[in-house]
């Protein structure tokens, strides 16, 4: 009997695992034409500077609405797109629609663009940026790329290389999702960051979880004996919010804040005057 059920289990498995790839396949194969068929578009979420409640950017989100299945996470899709090199089309997509979009506010605010490995270690990275930035006219100061640190193990001297090349051109570099991964402490000493971006499993624990909250702290005064700023991501309590002004973080982003939208929604904060009446606001609407 015992021997029927593994067979079973095996079988199950197997099952399982065809499904799995066939899935892999369809979103690879769909992909490929989901721009041309105009089913990609970036949502926003606004960064909030807590020491003086000012909004400073917003970050951009890819979403994917595939025609049979609906809403796909970037956290599924991105992967498979970077191993079939998808990402080099969909990544320059993204920067350019996020540019585009930043330069017609009225407030000189920061739009932050996430990049993955395969796009950093592409020959023609760097004067792709220049390139759209030009063609969006949005000054490099106002453009920030958020890099994971496994983008930077891969090959060092020459994510090093790009990453200079990048800031000569006046943009700003975050590392984002620290601490997770193969968070090495020489690479922040070794790449020219500009920003640390704390990831949100530590910071919704901060509360909870005593070990988080010495990771977080940890990782606030590593950002002030290198003088780097650290934003916060994922805050979702006015509890994580308030360990975090109590630990003098100078910037967060998170539900608490603001979920990621259509920019559309954020008018009142990219055109006029940025008031924090209306971050309240948004805060206030924000799912429970
Ligand atoms: P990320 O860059 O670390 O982005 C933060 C993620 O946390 C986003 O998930 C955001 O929606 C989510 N988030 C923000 N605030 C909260 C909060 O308070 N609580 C919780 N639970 N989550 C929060 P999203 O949009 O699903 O994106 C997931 C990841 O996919 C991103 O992580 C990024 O690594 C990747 N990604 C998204 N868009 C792009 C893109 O255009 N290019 C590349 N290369 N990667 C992207
Ligand atoms: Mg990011
Ligand atoms: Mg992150
Ligand atoms: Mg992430």
């Amino acid at each position: 009997r015992a021997k029927a059920e593994g067979r079973n289990t095996y079988r199950f498995f197997e099952a399982r695992m065809g499904a799995e790839v066939r899935e892999r396949r369809m979103i690879e194969h769909d992909l490929r034409h989901a721009i041309a068929r105009d089913e990609l578009r970036l949502v926003f979420q606004p960064q909030k500077d807590i020491q003086n409640g000012t909004i400073i950017g917003f970050e951009a989100l890819l979403r994917w609405r595939h025609p049979l299945r609906g809403e796909i996470s970037p956290d599924v899709f991105i992967p498979i797109a970077e191993e079939s090199d998808a990402i080099i089309d969909i990544g320059a997509w993204v920067l350019r629609t996020a540019c585009r979009e930043a330069a017609t506010w009225t407030k000189p605010l920061m739009v932050a663009v996430n990049v993955s490995a395969v796009q950093l270690y592409n020959t023609n990275f760097v004067s792709e940026v220049h390139q759209i930035l030009l063609d969006t006219g949005l000054p490099a100061r106002r453009l920030e790329l958020e890099i994971t640190e496994t983008a930077l193990v891969r090959d060092f001297n020459r994510a090093l290389a790009a990453l200079r090349l990048i800031k000569t051109l006046g943009v700003h570099i975050a590392m984002d999702d620290f601490g997770t991964g193969y968070s090495s402490l020489s690479n922040l000493r070794a790449f020219p960051f500009d920003k640390i971006k704390i990831d949100g499993s530590f910071v919704r624990a901060v509360n909870s979880n005593g070990q988080s909250a010495t990771i977080v702290r940890a990782v606030l005064g590593l950002g002030r004996g290198l003088g780097l700023p650290v934003l916060a991501e994922g805050v979702e309590t006015s509890a994580e919010m308030q360990f975090l002004r109590d630990e003098e973080c100078k910037e967060v982003q998170g539900y608490f804040v603001a979920r990621p939208a259509d920019i559309a929604s954020f008018r009142s904060l990219t055109h006029g005057d940025v008031r924090d009446d209306v971050v309240q606001d948004l805060s206030a609407t924000r799912a429970q």
